[in-house]
Order: C-alpha cells, then sequence, then structure tokens
C-alpha cells in the first residue's frame, strides 16, 4: 500500500494564535503553563486535522515556540556560554534569551544570530559551535510530543533536524574549527533520542538533512555516511531521511546509499530528479515523493503528481512509495476555507496547508486504484481556469517588457558624477545618519487601523491619524538629530502587501499568514496575473512627510525582487518575466517621486540575498536577471536623485560584486549581529559607492550601548573610505517599542557625532 505522509505543518494556527500566546507570555500575560497549554491545543488540532484528511505518517515535534533549528540546540543542549544556563533541561527562559537576547537588571545578553533557512522566508537561530562544545540531552520535548499525540490516539512521526546539516548550518567565530568533528560527539545524544522514541512505542522517525542538497565537500559525504551508519544501529525506529528545496544531484547516490528506510525527495523544484531515484534506490529502500508543493498556494496538477507516483509503483511496488508535500508544509498559510471574500474563481485556484492534506491523500488513494473521479476532474478544470483566465494575461504588459532597452538598465552617469552632482544639493555630513524606513507599529497603529477596517472610523479619520502619526515621527528624528529622514511607513501593514494592494494582478488573503521568525508571521501577497501599476502609490505620503521637514525625507519603496520573493508567485511563467513586470511598475514610482521633489529614494531589495539558488551554478543566472529588474526600476531618474536599497541577511561576501552592479548610490545592509562579518568582503573587494552596514540590531529589544555602535563604525572605517560610510541601523523599526527605540538612536546619533569629530581631528592634525 502506498503511505501517505507529511513532512511538518505550520505552527502558528490558523489565526495566528501561537503569534498572540508567545507575545503576551513575553508581556507577562500570560504564565508559561498558559502557553503551554495554548501550545498544546494547537498540536491536537493539527494532529486531528491530518488525521481527518487521511494522512498516515503525521509529523510531531514540528512544533516549535520560535524556531525547530533552536529546538535542535536546545534538544542537544548547545547554549553558548554567555546565557550562563543552569544544568538540566533547557528552560523556556534560556530558549527565548538565546532567541531575542535579555536585558534584565542583572542580566544583559545578545541574541544568536538569525539567517534564512535555505532559500525560504523563515529564518532560523545558528547554533554557535566551537571546538570545546560538548553535547548532552537537555530537553525531552521531541519525547513529550509524541507522547502527547499518541494520548490523543495519533500515532506520529518525530521529526528532528539531521545531525549533519545541524553541524552543516552552524557558525563558529573559532579559527579553523569545522563543525563536522563535532560529530562523533553530537551522534551519541541522537542515539539516546532514538532510543528514548523506541521505548514510548516510535516506529517511525523524520530526520531531515536539506544540506543534501547544496554542493557538499568529501568531509560532508563522509558525515553523512558516518552518521547513518551509526544511528541505524542505534534502534529499530525506521528513519525516513527528508531532503527538500533543491535537487540531490551527486549527492542522491550517497543518500541511498544510506543504511535508512526511506528517502523523500522534492519533486515540486526538482522533478528531474525521480528518474535518477529510480535508479539508485535499492534493496528494500521506500521512495517518499514530494509531489504536492510545500511552498506555494497553487492547486496541485494532481495527474501530474500521479503519473510520478504510478512510475515509482511500477518501478518499486505500492509498498516502497510514500507521497507527501515537496517540504514542510510550514511554509504554506493554514487553511483556505478561512477565505471568506476570496471570490470564486481565484479561490478554486488555490490550496493552503489543510488543502494540501488532501491532494497527498487523494494522491495516495489513487495510487492504491481508489482515485476519487471528481476530485481530480476539479483539480484539473481549476488549472484550465487559470491557464485561458483574461484576469492573467494583459498583452500591454507583457509587451512593455519585451522592448526594455539597454538604456532603461543604466543611470545617465557613472557614481562618481553622481555622487560629484548630488553633494552640493544634498549637503550632507560625514557620516551621515539615517533609519530604514519604519518606525515602531504600535498598538495604537494597529487598533486605528482595526477601527478603521472595521469601518468604526472614517477614512478621513484614519487618515488624519496616521498624518499626525508621521509628523511626530519627524519630529522625533529631527530631535534625535538624524540627517536623512523617513516618514515611519504608518500606511504600511507591510512592505510588500502594500505595494501589491495598489498593483493589478495581484489577491490578497486575510489570514494567509505564514511564520517568517519567531513570533514574527508575514502575509503574503498571491501574484496571479500580469502585473502593472494603474497609478501612483506613495507620492502622496512622500510629499506629506517632505513638506514637514526642512531635512531630506527619504522615498520608501519595495523593489522586483524583495516583491517577487516575499510574494506567492504564479508558477505559468519564469518569476525573471515576473520581475521584469514588477520592475517597471518600480520604475515609473521612482520617476514620480523624483517629479515630486523628492530628491533620495530608497528601494529595499530586503530578500534579494535569500532568492539565490542553492547550487553555486545556478547563481549567476539569478544575479543577472534579479540584478537587472533592481536597476530597470532605479534607472529612470535624473544623476541628481540619490537612489538608496537595503539589504537584510548579512552573508553577502560571496555576491559583493554583484551587489555592486546593482549601482545604488547608498546601500545599508544588515549587520550587526554578525559583528560586521560582512566587511571581511570589502578587504578584497573595493565596494565603490556609498554604504551603511547596520550599527544596532533590531531583530531584538535590546539597546546597543554607545562604545558597541562606535566600535563597530571603527571597524567598518578600516575598510571603507569616511566618505562612504553610513550610519544606520540593521532593518526597519516596526517591530520595535518606542522607548528602546529612542534611546538606541539618541546613541546612535552619538556614536556617529563622536566618530565624526575623530576623523575631523585627524584630518585636522
Ligand atoms: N523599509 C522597510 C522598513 O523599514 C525595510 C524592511 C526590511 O528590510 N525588511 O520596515
Ligand atoms: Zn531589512
Amino acid at each position: 500500500m502506498v503511505i501517505s505522509s507529511n513532512l511538518g505543518f505550520p505552527r502558528i494556527g490558523a489565526k495566528r494564535e501561537l503569534k498572540k500566546a508567545v507575545e503576551s507570555y513575553w508581556k507577562g500575560n500570560l504564565s508559561e503553563a498558559e502557553l503551554q497549554a495554548e501550545a498544546k491545543n494547537l498540536r491536537k488540532i493539527h494532529w486531528h486535522m491530518q488525521k481527518d484528511a487521511g494522512i498516515d505518517l503525521i509529523p510531531s515535534n514540528d512544533f516549535s515556540f520560535y524556531d525547530h533549528v533552536l529546538d535542535t540546540i536546545a534538544l542537544v543542549g548547545a547554549v553558548p556560554e554567555r546565557y550562563d544556563a543552569p544544568e538540566g533541561p533547557v528552560s523556556l527562559e534560556t530558549y527565548f534569551a538565546m532567541a531575542r537576547g535579555q536585558q534584565t537588571s542583572e542580566k544583559d545578553v545578545t541574541a544568536m544570530e538569525m539567517t534564512k533557512w535555505f532559500d525560504t522566508n523563515y529564518h532560523f537561530i545558528v547554533p554557535e559551535l566551537s571546538s570545546k562544545t560538548s553535547f548532552k540531552l537537555s530537553s525531552n520535548k521531541i519525547v513529550d510530543e509524541f507522547v502527547e499525540a499518541k494520548e490523543l490516539g495519533i500515532d506520529t512521526k518525530p521529526v528532528l533536524l539531521g545531525p549533519v546539516s545541524f553541524l552543516l548550518l552552524a557558525k563558529s567565530h573559532e579559527d579553523g574549527f569545522d563543525a563536522l568533528s563535532l560529530l562523533s560527539k553530537l551522534l551519541p545524544v541522537y542515539t539516546e533520542v532514538l532510543k528514548k522514541l523506541e521505548a514510548v512505542g516510535a516506529n517511525w522517525v523524520q530526520i531531515d538533512e536539506p544540506c543534501l542538497v547544496l554542493d557538499q565537500n568529501a568531509d560532508a559525504i563522509t558525515a553523512y555516511k558516518d552518521a547513518y551508519a551509526s544511528l541505524s544501529k542505534a534502534s529499530s525506529i525506521k528513519i525516513l531521511l527528508a531532503t527538500y528545496f533543491d535537487d540531490m544531484r551527486e549527492n542522491s547516490a550517497v543518500a541511498f546509499g544510506l543504511p535508512v528506510a526511506a528517502v523523500h525527495i522534492d519533486l515540486v523544484r526538482a522533478p528531474g530528479q525521480l528518474d535518477n531515484a529510480l535508479s539508485q534506490i535499492s534493496g528494500e529502500t521506500i521512495l517518499s515523493l514530494g509531489v504536492i508543493d510545500g511552498r506555494n498556494i497553487w492547486r496541485a496538477d494532481l495527474d501530474q503528481a500521479l503519473a510520478s507516483v504510478e512510475k515509482a509503483i511500477a518501478k518499486l511496488g505500492s509498498d516502497r512509495v510514500i507521497v507527501g508535500p515537496s517540504c514542510s508544509l510550514l511554509h504554506s498559510p493554514v487553511d483556505l476555507d478561512s477565505e471568506t471574500e476570496l471570490d470564486e474563481e481565484l479561490t478554486s485556484w488555490l490550496a493552503f496547508a489543510k488543502q494540501k492534506l488532501s491532494e497527498i491523500s487523494a494522491v495516495a488513494n489513487a495510487g492504491n486504484g481508489a482515485k476519487d473521479e471528481a476530485f481530480f476532474a476539479n483539480a484539473q478544470a481549476a488549472i484550465q481556469s487559470k491557464a485561458s483566465s483574461a484576469r492573467v494575461h494583459n498583452k500591454a504588459v507583457k509587451e512593455r517588457t519585451a522592448n526594455i532597452t539597454e538604456d532603461m538598465k543604466s543611470r545617465n552617469s557613472d557614481y562618481a558624477i553622481r555622487a560629484e552632482i548630488q553633494r552640493p544639493i544634498l549637503n550632507l555630513p560625514l557620516l551621515p545618519t539615517t533609519t530604514i524606513g519604519s518606525f515602531p507599529q504600535t498598538a495604537e497603529v494597529r487598533a486605528t487601523r482595526a477601527k478603521f477596517r472595521t469601518g468604526e472610523i472614517s477614512a478621513q479619520e484614519y487618515e488624519k491619524f496616521l498624518q499626525e502619526e508621521t509628523v511626530r515621527t519627524i519630529r522625533i528624528q529631527e530631535e534625535l538629530g538624524l540627517d536623512v529622514l523617513v516618514h515611519g511607513e504608518y500606511e504600511r501593514t507591510d512592505m510588500v502587501e502594500y505595494f501589491g494592494e495598489k498593483l493589478s494582478g495581484f489577491a490578497f488573503t486575510k489570514f494567509g499568514w505564514v511564520q517568517s521568525y519567531g513570533s514574527r508571521c508575514v502575509k503574503p501577497p498571491i501574484i496571479f496575473g500580469d502585473v502593472s501599476r494603474p497609478e501612483a502609490m506613495t507620492v502622496k505620503w512622500a510629499e506629506f512627510s517632505q513638506a514637514n521637514t526642512k531635512k531630506h525625507m527619504k522615498g520608501m519603496l519595495t523593489g522586483p525582487v524583495t516583491i517577487l520573493q516575499w510574494s506567492f508567485v504564479r508558477n505559468d511563467q519564469p518569476e525573471s518575466e515576473t520581475c521584469k513586470q514588477i520592475g517597471l511598475a518600480i520604475r515609473d514610482e521612482v520617476v514620480d517621486l523624483e517629479t515630486a521633489g523628492i530628491k533620495i529614494i530608497q528601494i529595499d531589495e530586503a530578500a534579494l540575498r535569500e532568492g539565490l539558488p542553492l547550487r553555486r551554478d545556478n547563481w549567476a543566472h539569478y544575479l543577472d536577471w534579479s540584478i537587472e529588474a533592481f536597476r530597470v526600476s532605479a534607472s529612470g531618474v535624473g544623476d541628481e536623485t540619490q537612489i538608496h536599497t537595503h539589504m537584510c541577511y548579512s552573508d553577502f561576501n560571496d555576491i559583493i560584486s554583484h551587489i555592486a552592479k546593482m549601482d545604488a548610490d547608498v546601500i545599508t545592509i544588515e549587520t550587526s549581529r554578525s559583528q560586521m562579518e560582512l566587511l571581511d568582503a570589502f578587504v578584497e573587494f573595493k565596494y565603490p559607492n556609498e554604504i551603511g552596514p547596520g550599527v544596532y540590531d533590531i531583530h531584538s529589544p535590546r539597546v546597543p550601548s554607545k562604545q558597541e555602535m562606535v566600535n563597530l563604525l571603527h571597524k567598518a572605517l578600516e575598510v571603507l573610505k569616511p566618505e562612504q560610510l553610513w550610519v544606520n541601523p540593521d532593518c526597519g523599526l516596526k517591530t520595535r517599542g518606542w522607548p528602546e527605540v529612542k534611546e538606541a538612536l539618541k546613541l546612535m546619533t552619538s556614536a556617529a557625532q563622536q566618530v565624526r569629530e575623530e576623523l575631523e581631528n585627524k584630518r585636522a592634525a
């Protein structure tokens, strides 16, 4: 019999219940016991949902209060020393301190580094390891959750991040240290976990080794072999080794050679790997086919999925085939049934996590000869309707993208000339200070927005409130002495949603949330059709805010690559094509802002780095089209207009020359949590334009000291010329509270002032 399986279910809850509970707990409004009860309830709902959908292998331990890599850190007891954790199980306090930092009267510790999970918009906490790290089983979560499900009558498959990927995703500040050297110390903890799971009755365990889809060196390959030789002997539990997000390519021979019961492959991202897998799989090994897209919201082509399953059955027999999603459904919104406001046609094109469960079941059943013909026919009809819909195709847009000229991809003059033209116009001090765009979206801002949405206040009242917030924020920035101001982005709930709502070709959900990091969720728009801009999107706010200050106000836009990366994108044309269309729409907006008298325009490309393909040989192609789309968006203005861009994610060292090709006059970039590691790139590569490496980590409520920021600026000045350096936080401040923001920015401007004076004194001397 073909088995249906799921690799992971979204934790946040259909109405973001987990987010709300965790945030109440942080605020002290919910006790630990209450938080645990809420979590338990959510797990129960999710397990039942999967069971009701007919899923055979239901995951457990896919739940997390913050992140599953952080859970693994807790599991193996790899808590960095600075948290000063007491012996024994990792407490919730230590857990959240690692995630978010902790600042109390006795303690002041920074958070652990956070980075993007492969090419998704989910962030994980990066394990910090060194040659001195020792491991010890320090959490019983995986066992407890298995037992919890069992008590509900549901037999689950616990999920665990594999030991090799865990080590490969880790970071160390020790020269010459290779995390894989810790494997032999780590395996005993994994062995202990498997034994404990066996003792409570687990039959299956899913061990994720997503690094198997990356370029892997010989040491990593040896590590996989050693690890699974050892884990296969640890217990009699069947191991499902899960890979996802790309093709295993050359690593597939290794994976299929490991002594595991089953191997999962992603056939949505890499359909081509099926043949390879079928030729390499041997013995009794079961093949788990990821045929339903875990990362996008389109209804599946069930015929195509079934064709793969039937091909596998023909070769292996139905007992050796599992049907599942391409990857964990963590990256999908929870339930399409909550979307009561989407029109019927669009709804018929979509499937969220809950609907994907039914798709998985339907394909597995069909593989077992019980095909639900009506269900399959409906899916086919939906695909046909999307392919031919007039809402999807716009001839004018297609013509304009086909006619983008070389001219449209470049500014009129080189940066050096532009900088000379801009200097007297902008008249900025050395080390100009600025922020990235948003200011705290307080409870009041959110409550007022909610009132407007429910009709409790009128559009005029809401507008007036936003204007007052904006002016207040402008005054605060003036008082803080910032040089280049922002309007605070109060009119935006989200930097992508805001633009999507004003562009054609986009649709929005009400509850289509996915976890981004910790309690932070995003609600990606759905790009279903050709994109165009019916009218100006930000000019009114830019004019209003510029009229309220004598300082320069940055126009604030989201770039084409980020809009693309943070949306659910249509899958009927290459992403590069969709990106070009967005690039043109943003270009029109940039030109309109310039015409309205805005002299500095920031085009955020927060997500450019995360879109980088997982395999290096695919990088060049991606960077070509993504940077081209950015340049199209930025190059419609005159030399006198200063274009900024902003990027999150500090790991730029290997693409810094491409970042330079974006040719933004100024780039602000996230670096503070990694202690400006980014700057290593500038030792070799002389970055030509201006740059603001973040000096203040906004992902944590902690206020950095002035000296910390001075130190970071000194560090930056070792590799950058003073004329190149800007001073700014890592990212936007919308998730922070006002008191900490004011304090941190005050210290930041004063750090800038101190270093400015040092530089001037040096020049005078
Ligand atoms: N301008 C946006 C903000 O300040 C940028 C956010 C981001 O980079 N993620 O919120
Ligand atoms: Zn950012």
